[in-house]
């Protein structure tokens, strides 16, 4: 067997997660080990043991995606923001650690251009040519898809639907502005804003869960949900205006878990029908493996258009 392997790595603040993946985009083997929260070298030091294990058992990659949640620096070698991820990232060449270390090229990419490129590629979204993609967990992640590429920038904030505004001169974000999606529809805002009107909710995973059973009978609850959905509707609207996209793909736990996102987003698009035709919203049918397996993709097209010499293979770069 000599065919090409892939490994896609998702670094996620409570887990990495990995499959190694065949040319056809097939899973040959997954796994995960949690995220270490003694900083930066002992995390890239178990992405480079992941490796390692894999070669031991005869499945070295011919390339090493990874996915992680904060954004990058423009020469695609270090990571910029990294809140979930203790450790001393900013300025530290983690690219070039892991491909000393491992003897492989490796292709650093958001997890939200990850989910996005995963579902373009074998997803939700294959076939499509231009697509927005959105993730709804502890925050809002978002990619935009253009002529089958998932389009970035140097700051690496291409496509952040969350940090578009959905109220003017609203609530407060972590990004420094006012009213941004995010402030209302991020999982954990989702939470602090409940709280915060006197709803009594337990903390933990099923926090979302118990606040939309709350909801039914609670006014206050039934409000904070239905505002997170409206502004990410306003986002996901703003959006498909501005580039024409004609399918959106939803994607992250919060999204699965309260399908609110998606409803209120078609009620939003259908509005604005006349300007942007029919707009088709569809969840994410790859789940939680997104990450990972977009990692792999994105290493695979790494490899495959480095051949042709350009200065940031993975993705589509835009100056
Ligand atoms: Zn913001």
């Amino acid at each position: 067997m000599s065919e090409q392997t892939w490994l896609g790595i998702d670094l996620g603040g409570t887990y990495i997660k990995w499959e190694l993946v065949a040319d056809d985009g097939t899973s040959l083997r997954s796994g995960r080990t949690p995220t270490p929260r003694t900083g930066h070298i002992a995390v890239t030091d178990a992405i480079v043991n992941i490796v390692d294990e894999l070669g031991v058992a005869g499945l070295r990659p011919a390339a090493v995606g990874i996915a992680v949640p904060g954004h990058l620096s423009a020469a695609r070698d270090s990571i910029t923001i990294l809140p979930n991820v203790p450790g001393d990232w900013v300025g530290f060449g983690v690219r070039s650690y892991i491909a000393e270390r491992t003897g492989l090229d490796i292709s650093l990419l958001n997890d939200a251009r990850a989910f996005a490129l995963a579902e373009l590629e074998l997803g939700a979204a294959v076939g499509a040519s231009s697509a927005v993609f959105a993730t709804i967990g502890t925050g809002i992640g978002g990619a935009v898809a253009v002529d089958g590429r998932i389009v970035t920038s140097d700051r690496d904030t291409f496509g952040e639907i969350g940090h578009t505004t959905a109220v003017v001169d609203g609530e407060a974000c972590a990004c420094g502005g006012r009213g941004c999606v995010e402030a209302y529809a991020g999982g954990s805002k989702v939470l602090e804003r409940a709280a915060r009107r006197g709803v009594s909710i337990g903390l933990g995973p099923a926090a979302l869960t118990s606040l939309e059973f709350a909801a039914r009978t609670d006014q206050a609850a039934a409000d904070v949900l239905a505002e997170a959905y409206d502004a990410f509707a306003v986002g996901i609207s703003t959006v498909c205006a501005f580039t024409g996209a004609n399918l959106v793909i939803l994607g992250g736990a919060v999204g699965a878990e309260l399908p609110g996102y998606l409803v209120r987003s078609r009620q939003r698009l259908e509005q604005r029908r006349e300007l942007l035709g029919g707009v088709e919203v569809r969840a994410g049918s790859l789940g939680a493996r997104a990450g990972a397996l977009g990692a792999a993709r994105a290493a695979r097209r790494s490899r495959s258009e480095s051949k042709n010499a350009t200065s940031h293979p993975e993705l589509e770069h835009q100056k």
